[in-house]
């Protein structure tokens, strides 16, 4: 590598190819999975429940075997059908749901807990430095059950972090808080892996969390990687309606596409990505991507309103019965029932095949 390279290009610290995982036999529980991250890149695994997630951290924090593709941890082997490297030689650090405190040890001991290849006085320096970065400086002595839920979830993060780990995995890690504490520790987190450039690897079910996260979000459906990419690009440009679905609402309506344009119930969406598919295509239509205003024409009509505090969410159903929907800010308000028109304000259009395209 040339000195350019190495201020330019960042170490690939995690790596999977084509990893597939099984719990019984014919049923792989995740299967194919390539996915990497660079050094000090924060990566989520999102998707519902049981697609997976758990099981890629698990088998990356070597938990679990992988019946055929690789684990490369910085550089080295650690997980094919025939290498397995235990996970205590996997220099990962891991934060649990539940934490998994040592309860009957006293936080500066849970800390300290990894430290044991260290010297008694840098093992005492690194505890407080680490007690200092989560900002538990002056509750060593206390015991788990002492502590409020974010100030054991610091506790488990300090705990993963004092060894200097090659990699951060965590697994659903804000499941247990509240939600306004969900948001103060997950800007905690945010800073504090910027801050010490750590790798991190986070699992959770929660597209907001993901995209307040990430650099790169891996979406799961029933153990298949369906899209990896930027928070961005995962919103705006979904490969498939699955993932569409579920990061953010978004509501897909008939289009055909004649001269170079997708004709809409709704508008005509611009062909940019030259879309060379069947004429019958769906249109992926986001609630930012539509405005309304009040008309006489009875194409569009308000079929109801939810109140999102500074935003609206109405519901607007076409004359073809399809159901699309808008936000407008609080302050535009509109009466269930009203007629609308409807201007199309997207920068980009994200297209799916017809369905029943091959048999009509
Ligand atoms: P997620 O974390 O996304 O909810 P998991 O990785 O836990 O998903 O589960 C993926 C699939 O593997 C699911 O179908 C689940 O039922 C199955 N599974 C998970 N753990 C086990 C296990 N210990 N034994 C058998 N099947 C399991
Ligand atoms: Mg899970």
């Amino acid at each position: 590598m040339t000195p350019d390279q190495q201020t330019t290009e960042r170490a690939t610290i995690l790596d999977l190819q084509n990893v597939t995982c099984h719990y019984q036999a014919n049923q792989p529980a995740v299967q194919n999975i390539s996915i990497s991250a660079q050094e000090g890149e924060i990566i989520c695994l999102l998707g519902p429940s049981g697609c997976g997630k758990t099981t890629t951290l698990r088998a990356i924090a070597g938990f679990e075997k992988v019946t055929t593709g690789e684990i490369f941890l910085n550089g080295q082997l650690v997980s094919s059908a025939n290498t397995h490297t235990p996970t205590e030689r996997r220099r990962v650090g891991m934060v649990f749901q539940d934490y998994a405190l040592f309860p009957h040890l006293r936080v500066k001991e849970n800390v300290s807990f990894g430290l044991q290849a260290l010297s008694r006085t840098s093992r005492q320096e690194r505890t407080a430095t680490m007690l200092d970065l989560v900002g538990l400086t002056g509750f060593e002595q206390r015991y788990p059950h002492e502590l409020s839920g974010g100030q054991q979830q610091r506790v488990a993060l300090a705990r993963a972090l004092a060894p200097n780990p090659v990699i951060l995995l965590m697994d659903e890690p804000f499941s247990n808080l509240d939600p306004d504490m969900t948001i103060k520790m997950r800007n905690e987190l945010y800073r504090l892996l910027r801050q010490t450039n750590t790798t991190a690897v986070l699992v959770t079910h929660d597209h907001q969390e993901a995209f307040a996260m990430a650099d790169r979000v891996a979406v799961l459906e029933d153990g298949i990687l369906v899209q990896y990419d930027t928070p961005e690009t995962i919103y705006h440009r979904p490969t498939c309606q699955f993932v569409a679905e579920f990061v953010g609402k978004a509501d897909f309506i008939p289009g055909v596409i004649q001269n170079g344009t997708i004709e809409t119930e709704i508008g005509a969406f611009p062909n940019q990505g030259g879309y060379q598919g069947n004429s019958k295509v769906i249109v992926m239509v986001r609630p930012d991507d539509i405005k309304m205003s009040q008309s006489t024409s009875k194409h569009a009509k308000i079929i109801s309103r939810q109140f999102r505090g500074s935003q609206h969410l109405y519901a607007i159903e076409l004359a073809t019965g399809h159901i699309v929907h808008s936000v407008e800010p609080s302050d535009h308000s509109y009466e269930v029932n009203t007629n609308v028109s409807l201007e199309i304000i997207a920068t980009h259009t994200v297209l799916f095949e017809h369905p029943t395209e091959s048999t009509s």
